[in-house]
């Protein structure tokens, strides 16, 4: 799994990487990371750099631990404004030549002080050790993130005509798909599916699963090769949670599955649809905190346009066997390693360190609290009289955020005062706004 290295050893990796890279003739690499609200920076240096940005990272501003959606920052107790410096510390482990930025190679950064020490408000970091934490227990947790996006043309309209998973859609844009997935694959990834999606312009990719940092990582490289290769083709890229009023949004659905001993324990156990009771006590956990994970894993106002009945966004707490408006769908798998846990509810506008370390932590509570899973909910919740609507604004998630112990305590106090004070923030820029300007505002923002 990703660890953190020493500065020496991080040198030494720097070196043999400098050569290999400028062998593959790359200028340049990208560091990558993840803010609060959910936006993906860079910073980049030159090949030549790229040992010195290893072993003393490239410095950060701090008040990136504060920024919203819109570029503005706001402010916690220990926030230091405009003073200060992180720095940021690219994952040799991933370096990553980029297919469809020729001369460039990519890597994801940590956030470190600058005296060395990991900064607490690293959400990379908290990822880790969420990660750890289920280990030292003697499990493993393999993860993925599906991602969902929408293609427009320079004017800002869906860019792809013909219904949803339709074939015309797939001609039209044949060779676009076709560059994507030679990109993805010649960058070390495992696709499982490429195919058009249900609303206008979009379309969905989904990668193998592996450790929980790794998927986060790899959600992230995903987006940036889709936005290059994107870009390449004339096309705009928008991962918000909603592209159009009133339509489908873009999810980031999060697959996860149990392990033990190499063991799948959502699999030939003695519980509902083969659960371990191992399994059950987790996923129970995570819908116990279903509510306040929201803040992590559908973290914007227009969030929760796309949260609604109706519209296979998991809108409702519960969950059952593959029921696509359950906030929880489990999935059989039709081999022994497949079955999985997907969290539908959460979307493309979160950061993927938090939502899996916040998933993690919660599963972990279950499993700690031998929590029993609530009854299956066996046909659609809109139906149902009495079924549970999860939050249903970012204000509703984020008072349920405040009032989680668990999540205060696995996040860490620097990080947690971060992720409320971004939350809030961005509940009071958009409140009291029409459906439409909030999606017109992020459309073009994640
Ligand atoms: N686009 C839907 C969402 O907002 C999901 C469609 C599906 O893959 O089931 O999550
Ligand atoms: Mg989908």
């Amino acid at each position: 799994m990703t660890t953190t290295c020493s500065q020496a050893e991080r040198a030494a990796q720097a070196r043999a990487a400098e050569l290999r890279l400028a062998a593959d003739d790359i200028d340049g690499v990208v560091f990558g990371w993840v803010d609060n609200a959910g936006l993906t920076r860079v910073k980049s240096v030159p090949l030549a750099r790229l040992g010195q940005a290893a072993e003393h990272g490239v410095g950060a501003l701090p008040c990136f631990d504060v920024s919203l959606v819109d570029d503005s920052f706001t402010t916690t107790a220990s926030s230091s404004g405009p003073m200060g410096d992180l720095r940021l510390v690219p994952d040799l482990d991933r370096l990553t030549p980029l297919a469809a930025q020729p001369g460039w190679a990519w890597a994801p950064a940590d956030l470190y002080a600058q005296d060395g020490t990991p900064h607490p408000g690293c959400q990379r970091g908290f990822a880790r050790r969420a990660t750890e934490a289920v280990e030292r227990r003697g499990y493993a947790v393999r993860a993925g993130i599906e991602v969902e996006w929408v293609v427009a043309d320079a004017t800002g309209d869906p860019a792809a005509s013909g219904p949803g998973y339709g074939m015309t859609r797939f001609i039209e844009h044949s060779d676009y798909l076709r560059e994507l997935l030679r990109a993805l694959t010649a960058q070390g990834l495992t696709v499982l599916q490429l195919h058009p999606e249900y609303a206008a312009g979009q379309f969905e990719v989904s990668v193998a699963p592996e450790g929980p940092v790794e998927a986060a990582d790899t959600t992230m490289l995903v987006r940036h090769t889709i936005r290059a290769v994107s870009a390449r083709h004339g096309l705009r890229v928008s991962y918000a949670p909603v592209f159009a009023e009133g339509t489908i949004g873009n999810g980031g659905h999060l697959h996860v599955s149990l392990w033990q001993q190499g063991r799948n324990l959502g699999h030939d156990g003695p519980g509902r649809h083969g659960l371990h009771p191992e399994a059950e006590h987790f996923l129970s956990g995570v819908l116990a905190e279903l509510p306040a994970l929201l803040a992590l894993g559908a973290p914007g106002a227009a969030s929760y346009l796309r949260l609604v009945p109706s519209r296979f966004a998991g809108a409702y707490r519960c969950w059952a066997l593959e029921n696509r408006e359950a906030a929880l769908r489990l999935i059989a798998g039709s081999a022994t390693g497949q079955a999985n846990a997907e969290f539908k509810c959460f979307d493309a506008a979160a950061n993927p360190y938090l939502e899996v370390g916040g998933v993690l932590a919660a599963g972990l509570a279950g499993l700690d609290a031998a929590m029993p899973l609530p009854p299956e909910t066996t046909t659609d919740p809109a139906a149902l009289g009495g079924a549970e609507r999860l939050p249903a604004s970012l204000s509703e998630a984020t008072d349920a955020f405040e009032k989680s112990a668990l999540l205060r305590r696995s996040l860490g106090p620097g990080l947690y005062e971060a992720v409320l004070a971004v939350r809030r923030a961005e509940a009071e820029l958009f409140a009291g706004m029409p459906d439409a300007d909030v999606i017109e505002a992020v459309r073009w923002r994640y």
